[in-house]
């Protein structure tokens, strides 16, 4: 077998990037890679088309490293590069499971769980009121979901957006606020909430201590991503749970977090850090350390399904995000019944990823094909 062409799309309004990979036997498969600026260009690049084309679809894990060597002399690549690396090997993934008529997890190992549990990201309540903050919260959970997620940021009108600084007001607020919601919450729904990278150690700890007997799921990106050292401090210091990951890439980008032990929890996008088999990789490293998985995840339902297979596949899965609730273009890009069923997805057995876009959908939500669709060959 070999790949005859690569292809990508751009979406909107979420601008989710799809990979489609074809191959001289019709097998077709489909990857997502992390959006931003020009993912969707790197998909179809000609060097990554040099390390592709002809080539066998199913040797996956020495076609990510020819991705990378013909992007960079080293061999190892980041950013938006590894977004669109990560893409083409899930949808590698997606062939291969077809063309050994084998679900991906299985590939990965079979699988510990049928269902992957998803927590809601409830972003914030409709005002910045505890009311609403709890109407939120209860009506996320009313859907069936036993994990959700809040922000803590301040509006920038509120604080200075340079010196990571926390006010008095903030803290008593923010504190007020995830007790009510906490209280409200039945004692097994889980609560998380994220700080986006905002804050000094010295003040989120302030509001980390403070949550202390709250038992929270975890506290998301306390601090900044990029000094491990100063994320030991932070996670050492408090019982809260800490988890951070979503900036990184690969599983180089996670080792020095892990084997610190500077995360009670990692959360790696694996649409982003180098795909399916590295998404299994990391996990497996965090597992070294008894440290729990629980993906960032803003995607498409391909991207999700994809992260569902492997979730499947490692012991120390905790919980996968989920971002889109009442999304019209989320709920209808695949075919068949809603994904979602009581806060869970049902992990699918057919081949491959399991699942079929639905093109209407897709074209009826295209920014730019590139090469996706064959009406522009
Ligand atoms: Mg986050």
């Amino acid at each position: 077998m070999k790949i005859t062409h690569i292809g990508s799309i751009l979406m909107k309004p979420m601008p989710w990037v799809l990979v489609k990979v074809e191959t001289d036997e019709g097998i077709t498969g489909i990857g997502e890679a992390y959006h931003g600026a020009g993912v969707h260009q790197i998909v179809v690049d000609p060097r990554l088309q040099a390390a592709l084309i002809g080539q066998d679809p199913r040797n996956v894990d020495k076609l990510f490293r020819d991705m990378m060597q013909r992007m960079s002399a080293s061999g190892f690549y980041q950013g938006a590069v590894m977004s669109a690396i990560s893409g083409i090997e899930s949808a590698l993934w997606d062939i291969t499971g077809q063309a050994l008529s084998a679900p991906i997890w299985q590939l990965l190992g079979g699988k510990f769980r049928d269902k992957i549990r998803l927590y809601n990201d409830c972003h914030a309540g409709e005002s910045e009121t505890v009311e609403a903050y709890i109407a939120k919260a209860k009506e996320v959970e009313a859907l069936g979901f036993s994990a959700l997620k809040f922000d803590i940021d301040p509006l920038p009108t509120r604080r200075d957006r340079y010196n990571r600084c926390i006010s008095n007001d903030d803290i008593a607020y923010y504190v007020e606020v995830v007790t009510a919601v906490r209280q409200a919450l039945q004692r097994n729904t889980d609560l998380a909430i994220d700080a986006h990278w905002f804050y000094a150690p010295v003040d989120i700890l302030k509001v980390a201590h403070a949550f202390e007997d709250l038992n929270l799921l975890w506290l998301e990106d306390p601090i900044p991503p990029e000094n491990v050292a100063a994320m030991v401090r932070v996670a050492g210091a408090t019982r809260t749970p800490i988890c951070t990951g979503e900036n990184f890439y690969t599983r180089h980008g996670f080792r020095e977090l892990i084997e610190r032990q500077a995360a009670d929890i990692i959360s790696p996008d694996l649409a982003k850090a180098g795909g399916l088999l590295e998404g299994r990789r990391i996990a497996d490293l965090a597992d070294l350390y008894y440290i729990p998985v629980a993906p960032h995840n803003i995607g498409s339902p391909i991207e999700t399904i994809a992260t569902c297979h492997v979730m499947a596949a490692v012991p120390n899965f905790l919980a996968l995000e989920f971002h889109h609730l009442h999304n019209p273009v989320w709920e209808n890009l695949l075919d068949g019944p809603p994904l979602i069923e009581d806060g869970h997805i049902s992990v699918p057995n057919r081949p491959g990823l399991g699942v079929t876009l639905n093109e209407d959908t897709l074209r009826a939500n295209m920014k730019e094909n590139l090469g996706f669709f064959s009406d522009n060959r």
